[in-house]
């Protein structure tokens, strides 16, 4: 049990979180909509400080993130609870737990430790991914300040609905924010996720990467049926181009039925690769599809001169033609972000 860092006290001994947009107002003995933050006698606590779920140490490329690091490795860390209740959700074991569900199912990881073992597998950084990281704030502030003292990258997996306040306390440790946009309606929203507000994750992505200069990707599950339609795919890819700019890499990914959804098909082939035209369509440089392995929309080739970068196959990266985060061959900006970019920072 952790003293929470966000949070307002209110009359009644009644407190108010503001680690994630739902901003839950919460009576003694109560809890958030997460269930992993507890108001005891008027004082807010996180439960799951350092409890882990999962720990695998994956290639980046899994997260997904193409840009940032390629055929490097990252201490992937999971802990307990989420503020969505996806209809989809492929984790919802470790997603929807009650409190008591940690006891001999956790295992503890201090952030010392998660630093000590990202160094000695010779990781590239850390990422906190499987479960949503705002979840646990706390214990990814405390270790993400760790991981840029010992020279680690620092990734945010996340459904993206952080408060302003608490992005802004975890920004200056925090080099990319790897963020689901799930549809672009207030009904797909409410419907799937049951959140109330989902144009805060896009003004939250966007200071992410104007205020904080993070390197940003975008992924979309495309969902049967649910947000599947040009209208949405249309808007999600208009506004990253708008928004965060040309060459922020957006992965349209397969949906396979889960949980709620089991009733609903797989993703079609034809369904990605009309997703993957609507990104270029409009304009986006790279757009990637995801969960079809072998698939050439997983490569990276230069949107100036056509030559391949990155070759990717089944989280294998070969990346061929890359200088610092342009092309090797014409010297086109292509916003990649590496050891060799960084060290110019
Ligand atoms: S982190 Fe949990 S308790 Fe805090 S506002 Fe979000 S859902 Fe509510």
């Amino acid at each position: 049990m952790y003293k929470a860092m966000l949070y307002e006290e209110l009359p009644d001994s009644r407190v108010r979180c503001n680690i994630c947009q739902w901003r839950c107002v919460i009576s003694p003995g109560e809890f958030g909509v997460c269930r992993m933050y507890q108001n005891r006698d008027g004082v807010l606590y996180n439960l799951n400080y350092a409890q882990t779920s999962s720990v695998a140490i994956d290639p980046i490329e899994k997260k997904p993130l193409f840009h940032f690091f390629p055929a490097s490795s990252a201490l992937s860390l999971g802990s307990w609870g989420c503020n969505f209740h996806c209809q989809h959700c492929q984790n919802w074991e470790i997603s929807c737990p009650e409190p008591g569900d940690l006891e001999g199912k956790s295992h503890q990881i201090l952030p010392q430790t998660a630093i000590d073992i990202a160094l000695s597998r010779h990781c590239g950084g850390i990422a906190w991914t499987y479960n949503e990281p705002s979840i646990w704030f706390e214990y990814t502030l405390d270790s993400a300040r760790l991981a840029k003292e010992n020279g680690l990258y620092t990734v945010y997996v996340t459904n993206g609905y952080l408060t302003p306040e608490a992005l802004d306390a975890i920004g200056p440790y925090l080099d990319a924010w790897r963020v689901d946009i799930k549809g672009f309606t207030t009904s797909f929203y409410q419907k799937l996720t049951k959140i109330p507000h989902w144009q805060g994750i896009l003004e939250v992505a966007q200071r992410a990467k104007d205020k904080w200069k993070m390197h940003l990707e975008v992924v979309t599950n495309i969902i049967p049926t649910m947000n599947d339609d040009d209208q949405q795919l249309e808007g999600i890819a208009c506004w990253i181009r708008d928004k965060l700019g040309e060459l922020t890499p957006w992965h349209v990914t397969r949906f396979y039925p889960s949980h709620y959804l089991k009733h609903l098909p797989p993703t079609s082939i034809a369904t990605l690769e009309h997703a993957y035209d609507i990104g270029k369509r409009v304009g986006l440089k790279f757009v990637y599809t995801g969960n079809t392995a072998g698939n050439s929309h997983e490569n990276t080739y230069c949107p100036s001169c056509g030559k391949l970068i990155a070759e990717r196959l089944s989280y294998q990266t070969r990346v061929v033609g890359l200088r610092g985060s342009r092309c090797k061959y014409c010297g086109a900006e292509l916003n990649f972000r590496t050891s060799e970019t960084e060290a110019k920072l």
